[in-house]
């Protein structure tokens, strides 16, 4: 599997949160290559089963979510659009942004933006609250009114691109590129005698407060969960507390989401096979799917395996291709060691 090139081919796909069917589709013809069954549950969730065919085997859950941040158009006025946000998106970023807008014909809207020429040196410095943003489509208010019905959603445009040593830059790196990097871990696991029950799942609605997950893993039932997620990593100007290093490996959470014994289980198989593993401390819940996925049913053991990246929720996402390989290597060495657990 080139990583890149599935890698780039997930980003290209929409799928804003609710709103997955794209990706969930793209998912199923991919999981195909490692599963025979795979099915798509209520909220789009898909879950792809891998038996090891063991009596008693334990159930282990390995995860990544599909969706991606968006917008939602919520009324239309002269043609422009206003809109809401889908997820965890800086309204800095958006004014002069380029958008596909998902009404069936992907059309190209622009979000306005008042040139400086026009703005006082006080407005420069303040941010353009949403409400005053609008999408311009050129489509006059009769056709926008027939085109784009309200409740059509948008997402960034931009194309992926590679950045210079194997750095992976686009939207909606955060999270298809750990699903890429758990498509590779099976393919690393291919033809390996396993002692656990895989469940690979490509879950929705993470970015609105990591809806997805919980009720699928309700309905697994795992003994397990791996959790594979994005986390920020340092960059010239972040914060201090940011310790995670893009090139430096895949990093373990550390906190009460997740299973000390179970997180030293898998920095131990990585251990052995020489894998760079970081340490992130989260200490409420780590953001991510562990979440609902630990506190499902009975409470499930769960790990967080995080991939480094910058510019989080921006589409310009940066990733580096060397990390994704070691996240794959890291979760193909746990999956591979489940039957050692104590
Ligand atoms: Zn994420």
């Amino acid at each position: 599997m080139n990583i890149t090139e599935t890698l780039f081919d997930f980003c290209r796909l929409n799928g804003p949160s609710g709103f997955e069917d794209a990706v969930s589709a793209r998912c199923e013809t991919l999981l195909k290559e490692f599963s025979s069954d795979i099915r798509r549950d209520t909220l789009g969730n898909v879950i792809a089963s891998i038996p090891c065919g063991k009596a008693h085997a334990k159930k282990l859950l390995i995860d990544a979510h599909i969706d991606e941040l968006g917008l939602i158009v919520s009324s239309i006025s002269d043609g422009f659009l206003r809109f809401e946000l889908i997820g965890g998106i800086d309204p800095r970023i958006l004014p002069g942004r380029e958008l596909t807008i998902l009404n069936g014909e992907n059309l190209f809207g622009v979000i306005s933006c008042l040139p400086p020429h026009l703005l006082s040196p006080d407005q420069m410095e303040k941010t353009i609250a949403v409400k005053d943003m609008y999408i311009d489509t050129g489509l006059s208010g009769e056709e926008a009114k027939k085109r784009i019905p309200i409740g059509t959603v948008a997402v960034y445009r931009d194309e992926p691109e590679k950045l210079k040593n194997n750095f992976l830059c686009g939207k909606a790196m955060d999270d298809r590129s750990c699903f890429a990097a758990i498509l590779r871990a099976l393919e690393l696991l291919k033809g390996k005698t396993l002692d656990a029950d895989l469940f690979i799942m490509a879950s929705v609605q993470e970015e609105v407060f990591m809806r997805g997950a919980g009720p699928a893993a309700f309905d697994i039932a795992p003994d397990y969960s791996i959790v594979v997620d994005v986390s920020n990593a340092k960059t010239p100007d972040s914060k201090e507390q940011v310790t995670l290093e893009l090139g430096k490996g895949p990093s373990l959470s550390i906190g009460p989401n997740t299973d000390r014994r179970f997180t030293r289980f898998i920095e131990e198989q990585g251990r052995k096979k020489d894998i760079p593993i970081q340490f992130t401390v989260h200490t409420r819940n780590s953001g991510t799917n562990a979440y609902p996925i630990q506190v499902s049913r009975g409470g499930v053991i769960s790990a967080v395996v995080e991939l480094p990246s910058a510019y989080l929720h921006m589409p310009v996402e940066v990733v580096k291709l060397e990390d994704i390989e070691n996240t794959a290597r890291l979760i193909a060495a746990a999956a591979e060691a489940m039957g050692g657990i104590q």
